[in-house]
Order: structure tokens, then sequence, then C-alpha cells
């Protein structure tokens, strides 16, 4: 071991675990470039402002989780803690929502930092996928985005998770149910930070997953029962659309998640293996966040789904993978003449577009082969100076162990014939 570690909280992707990771990323993905999402990449780091405003100054991911930071030449950043804002500020700055191409669909994959306290499930350094439609307000980009991520679990083999949703209402409704909330939350014995909080975004006092705080709050008015009229149709034809996809979820009325840009359609997946932090992705609508960021008026709706806790979810659910092997042939080559000659062919495999490698280190054949093994390679090449001798290389069948001679200029034809 050297003398450093990875950070607290962190952890190092690592092969042969690395691939479920690439695997995850690509199954998320390919759902959305099947659907119109063109792929977004933005910097790590942001102007600080941009999350304080956009994320909200009273939520935690703000207050207490951000790794906010001063440059030397005075510039305040702060790493990413998700990615809508960064997204939508790329979106405006490029103008994209000029081009008169409305919505613009875009996806992403990437490290988002939060300074959260560790657990399993929860670092600090995570890897999410996720996906914005930007500029359109109708219901049925919404709904198309709870089926893409619904897809993507399903074609990963997950089966065990929940869909949760919920409307956070609109600039007509919220308020007078906020008004409301902050009343009722008055009322309850309440420590000074959360009345504080009740103040500021009482919203998020829903949230509190502490058992004496839940307890007194099952009474709480509920926002479905203050949507206005537009919110409510909207709604409804979410639910209608996402039903008729055939993908089931709950309605969960006190779905309000951590952050202030939601409005509208809100949803979350859970899933029921993974303890404490069962939130696997989450999303919603976010029809104010444009203007809170200094651009014009750009109904949005998108989600981000966790790459860590998909893995761990899989893992909880017992699914393997189908992985691609990654290697599908091994050259051992004994002896100078046979190093050179392999080595070519290595070349030659990899650029037709198999999966080749080459016993590096001037091992003998034991070690070799050892090698040879541990790869998972189907074949083996081995070649000796007799072999070269008789113009010839041994492939062997490492699955059934048959080897037989083929001739030195066949041998690249021979293994793309039988690996088809
Ligand atoms: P959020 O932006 O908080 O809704 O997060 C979206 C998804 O990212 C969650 O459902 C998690 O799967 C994942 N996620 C968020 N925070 C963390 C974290 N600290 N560690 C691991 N995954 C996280």
């Amino acid at each position: 071991m050297s003398t450093f570690q990875a950070p607290k909280g962190t952890y190092d992707l690592i092969p042969p675990d690395s691939a479920k990771f690439l695997a995850v990323r690509e199954a998320i993905a390919a759902p959305l470039r099947n659907s119109g999402y063109g792929y977004i990449e933005t910097p790590g780091f942001e102007n600080v402002e941009l999350f304080a405003r956009g994320v909200g100054e009273s939520t935690d991911i703000v207050t207490k989780e951000m790794y906010a930071f001063e440059t030397k030449g005075g510039d305040q950043l702060a790493l990413r803690p998700e990615g809508t804002a960064s997204v939508l500020r790329a979106a405006l700055e490029a103008n994209l929502h000029k081009a008169g191409n409305l919505p613009v669909k875009l996806w992403y994959s990437g490290s988002y930092y939060r300074y959260e306290r560790p657990q399993k499930g929860r670092y600090r350094h995570f890897s999410q996928v996720g996906a914005e439609a930007i500029g359109a307000e109708d219901p049925a980009l919404d709904a198309e985005l709870i089926i893409l991520a619904d897809q993507a679990y399903r074609s990963l083999g997950l089966r065990e998770f929940r869909i949760l949703l919920n409307s956070l209402g609109d600039k007509e409704c919220r308020p007078v149910y906020r008004a409301a909330l902050q009343d009722f939350l008055h009322g309850l014995d309440l420590d000074e930070e959360t009345l504080r909080r009740a103040d500021i975004n009482p919203l998020r006092v829903l949230d509190d997953k502490r058992p004496d705080v839940q307890k007194q709050l099952t009474e709480a008015p509920l926002l479905r029962d203050y949507l206005c009229d537009a919110c409510k149709a909207y709604h409804e034809e979410v639910r209608e659309l996402i039903t008729a996809a055939g993908v089931a979820f709950e309605d969960d009325p006190r779905l309000v998640r951590g952050l202030d840009y939601y409005t509208r359609t809100t949803f979350e997946f859970v899933h029921d293996g993974l303890g404490s932090q069962s939130a696997v992705g989450g999303g919603g609508r976010y029809d104010g966040l444009s203007e809170m960021i200094g651009g014009p008026a750009l109904p949005s709706v998108g989600w981000a789904l966790g790459v860590d806790r998909t893995v761990l979810a899989l893992e909880a659910e017992g699914v393997e993978l189908e992985l691609p092997s990654t290697t599908s042939v091994f050259a051992v080559p004994l002896g100078d003449e046979a190093r050179r000659l392999l080595f070519a062919k290595v070349t030659e495999l990899r650029k037709v577009g198999i999966a080749a490698d080459f016993s590096y280190g001037h091992k003998g054949l034991k070690g070799a082969m050892k090698n040879a093994n541990r790869s998972g390679a189907r074949y083996t090449v081995v070649a000796g100076e007799r072999d070269l001798a008789d113009g010839v290389v041994q492939l062997k069948d490492m699955e059934s162990g048959d080897q037989t001679a083929v001739g030195v200029n066949e041998i690249v034809a021979e293994l793309e014939s039988r690996l088809g």
C-alpha cells in the first residue's frame, strides 16, 4: 500500500468491478440516445452562485454539502453537487434554446461532489447519468423521461424498484399551500432549527427523516389538496401516459425532494434492497429554474440516476450483468522469433476488431498459460520455434481444450471466422 489512500467518502473503481459501472452508465444512456437526447458535458466546477440560486440557498446541498472554494484569481467556485443547473447554464450560454427547436433534449454522465456523512450508498464523490428536456411544458415529456428511466433499470435486470410520483404545484398554487403548511408547522413542537426551516422552506420539513418529527407530520396538509386546476390536469395527464405505457408507479403526496427548483411533476426511483439510502434516482419539472439563473422562461423537466446506487441495487437483487469478455484471444510466444510474429498478429487482430492480449515479460509456457486463463480469453495462440519452422501456430480453444495447428498466414482469418 502507498502512503496515500482515497479520500474519506470516496472509493476507486477497479477491474473487474469497474466494468459494471461502465455497463450501468451505458444501459442508462442507451434509451436516451434512442429518444433524441444529445450528449452534453460541462465542467466539474461552476460559479458557486449558480448552485446557490439554482439548487436553493436553504437546501442542505448548498448550506452544508457544497465543496466551495476561492481560486487564486479570486473566483468563487464550487465542485458541482448536481447536474441540472450546469446543463441549463450551458444550454442558455450556447443559445440552444434560440435555435427554434424546443425542447432541447440533453443527456450527461459524470462525477458529482457532496460533503455528506459517508455511509453505504452515500459518498462524497459519486456518479450520475442524467437527462434534461429544456423548453417545453408538455406532460408527455415528463412521461417520456419516467418511462425511459424505467426502461433503463429494466434493461439492466432490476425489478425491485418503485417509482414514487407527486406534483409540487406551480407559482399559483404552491404559495397558498406553503402558507397553510407554515401555519400547521408553527403549531407543532419543533426545535428552533426546524422552525427556522419552516419559515424559509416549509416543504423541506416534510422530508425530515427523524421519527419524532415524522410523527407530528401525519396530519400535515398535503399539496395534493391545494393543486390548482392547471396543475391537477397536468398531473393527471402524466399519470395517464405512464399508466398507458405499462409503467407502474405509486402516488406519494409527501415526496418533496431536496432541491428547491422543482415545480409540478416530481418523482423518485427507490430500491427497497438498499437500506436507508434507497433512492436510486430522481427528478422532476423545474419550470422556474431558467429565470432563477437569469435566463428566459423555459419550462423544463429532467432526472438524474445514481450509478453507484444502481450498482448496489443490482448486487442487492443478485443480478449478474452479462459483461462482454474483455479479451477474446491471448497470444503466448515462446522465444524471440515467436514474440515478433505473435506481437504483429495481435496488432492485426485488434485492427480487425478482435480483443486480443499478449503475454508480456518473457514468461515461460506455464506462467504465460496462467495469464491466458486469467484473461478469460476464449482462444490462446501459442507458438514456439518448432511451430515456426513448420509455418504454423497452435490454436487452443480454452473451453474445450482442443488444440489445432493453423498456418501462420491463416490464423487471423481463422479466428475471425471462429469468433463470428
Ligand atoms: P439527487 O440529485 O439528490 O436527487 O440525486 C439523484 C441520485 O443521485 C440519487 O437518487 C442517488 O442515486 C444519487 N446520489 C445523490 N447523492 C449521492 C451520494 N452522496 N452518494 C451516492 N449517490 C448519490
